[in-house]
């Protein structure tokens, strides 16, 4: 790993970058990661050039659902070379487990080695031209997630997506995590409502399994666009887990559809 680098190096690195967009969730395990991904490939569908990067240190779940565990980045003089995810070199993926011996090493550091870690994501990877680079946070608000809006703060983000399931139970910390983003001055993008409903395979009927339309009034709440409620989807689970990419093993599904309109404002 090279020594951390300069706020400035961070302007330089993604001068060449179109569009930089946050995922932020206030709890786990609400699909912040599986969103970022449908994210990014959907953009790619559209013909954009992505990069994903995964700042969540501790939990990194992308390169799995991007089959591309056993990769690992090289260095060039520029910096750290993203390991790409489709043929077309479309989309590029950075991600702290690309740097680990073992894949399931865990990642034990205290908060000063992981702010000079995400510094380092933010200024040594060269992505070379983007439309849009996705990052991937971590939960909840953090240590890591002032550093990297501190790190951003000359580029001028777009602004951050803000990952929820419908129920109170996280809509309440997303709450927080919107507070924090007019604290930081981060411009919010939206919500999306993920697991909103569960279309059942066998007769299409959509059923709510946990209470509906909590990010919808929470938008409304904070007068912030409500980009829109992906289904919890079996197929999407499936494909995640297969590696196999969602938007070109199912074009017609509604969840596809979906993820396109969420795309389409940002
Ligand atoms: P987070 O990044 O918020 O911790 P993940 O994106 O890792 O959450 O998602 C947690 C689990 O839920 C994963 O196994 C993922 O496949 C699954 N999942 C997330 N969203 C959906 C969805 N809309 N339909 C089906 N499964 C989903």
């Amino acid at each position: 790993a090279s020594v951390a680098a300069e706020p400035d190096a961070v302007s330089s690195t993604l001068k060449n970058v179109k569009h930089v967009v946050l995922v932020l969730s206030g709890k786990g395990g609400v699909g912040k990661s599986t969103v970022s991904v449908q994210i990014a490939l959907s953009l790619v569908a559209a013909g954009h050039k992505v990069g994903l990067l995964d700042v969540d240190l501790c939990g990194p779940s992308i390169p799995t659902m991007l089959h591309l565990q056993n990769h690992k980045v090289h260095q060039c003089p520029q910096g750290w070379v993203p390991v790409f995810a489709d043929q077309e070199q479309r989309l590029s993926v950075m991600s702290i487990a690309f740097l680990l011996d073992r894949q399931d090493d865990p990642v034990v550091w205290r908060g000063p080695k992981k702010t000079a870690m995400i510094k380092q994501f933010l200024a040594d990877v060269y992505w070379g031209e983007l439309d849009y680079l996705i990052v991937d946070t971590p939960p909840g608000t953090s240590d890591e997630h002032i550093s990297m809006v501190e790190n951003l703060r000359k580029v001028s983000p777009d602004g951050a997506v803000l990952v929820t399931t419908p129920q109170a139970v996280s809509t309440n910390d997303v709450k927080k995590e919107l507070n924090f983003c007019i604290k930081a001055h981060l411009p919010i993008l939206g919500i999306v409502e993920n697991m909103s409903g569960f279309v059942c395979p066998h007769c299409a009927e959509c059923s709510n399994v946990f209470s509906s339309k909590g990010g919808e009034l929470l938008a409304a709440e904070f007068k912030v666009p409500f980009l829109g409620r992906v289904p919890l989807d079996p197929l999407l689970t499936q494909s995640l887990e297969s590696g196999q990419s969602f938007v070109a093993l199912y074009p017609e599904s509604a969840t596809r559809t979906a993820i396109d309109a969420i795309v389409k404002p940002l």
